[in-house]
């Protein structure tokens, strides 16, 4: 698919974004990109895109992935993306489209485990295998029944059982960097001239009304306290829903 609606979103003589005016590199490759971005623009979101022939076909996911099979991720298709945007982490200028700062959170390659790709896209229904960093194994991206305009738009991601599934991590929680950088949301917009409260709420620090708690507090809390029950995360239950008010909406 061309990239018009991409382009058409966007003002390249503002946005560092790429344009994807480049060509494509030709060479026949054994293998394609998966890189999932973590976008905290006007909603957090994590930016699922895997390479297939010549762009990224993406989809916007509010909650990010999870390791958990019985967890089903809402995954909003978006436009298609130019390969080079894979590299992409940095800062959108706000008042930009899908402006606010961009973290490369994983990346590695894909290989579809349905054999004709462009027929499973067609009936909803797509299988894969991730070799990232963080996300590894069998998964499926499958269409559901949207609202409205949405219809044809939704999906799920969801784990396969295998060896890389787990219903104790939550990746997106526990694993916050950037696998290129390793850097924060923070520190990336710190880095580019960004927003910097604004990417930090994308982060997993504690977002306490004091400013000066939540600087203080560089890691999520790993220690317990003996003293107080109040002052560490649940352990046993490491769903992330106890934290903050839930993000649902979609935007790119
Ligand atoms: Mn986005």
């Amino acid at each position: 698919m061309p990239l018009n609606e991409y382009r058409k979103k966007r003002d390249f003589k503002i946005s560092p974004e790429p344009s994807g005016e480049k060509a494509a590199p030709k060479v026949p490759k054994s293998s394609s990109i998966y890189v999932i971005q973590k976008h905290r623009a006007s909603q957090l979101h994590y930016d699922f895109r895997l390479e297939f022939r010549g762009t990224l076909l993406s989809w916007a996911i509010p909650k990010g992935p999870s390791l958990d099979p019985s967890v089903k991720r809402l995954a909003m298709q978006v436009e298609d993306h130019p390969v080079e945007y894979a590299s992409f982490e940095g800062v959108i200028p706000e008042g930009e489209y899908g402006g606010g700062t961009v973290m490369v959170w994983d990346q590695g390659t894909w290989t579809p485990e349905s054999p004709d790709v462009e027929a499973a896209l067609e009936k909803g229904d797509l299988k894969f295998t991730l070799h990232g960093k963080k996300l590894k194994g069998s998964w499926v991206l499958v269409r559901t029944r949207g609202y409205g305009s949405s219809s044809k738009t939704s999906w799920l991601l969801i784990k396969h059982r295998d060896n890389f599934a787990s219903a104790d991590i939550d990746v997106a929680e526990e694993m916050p960097r950037s696998a290129v950088s390793n850097r924060l949301l923070a520190e990336i917009a710190r880095d580019a001239g960004g927003d910097v409260e604004k990417a930090a709420t994308g982060d997993p620090e504690i977002k306490a009304p004091a400013k000066t708690a939540a600087k203080a507090i560089k890691v999520p809390n790993t220690s317990r306290s003996t003293s107080s029950k109040s002052a560490g995360r649940p352990s046993a239950t490491k769903k992330s829903s106890a934290r903050g008010p839930k993000r649902r909406k979609t935007s790119s």
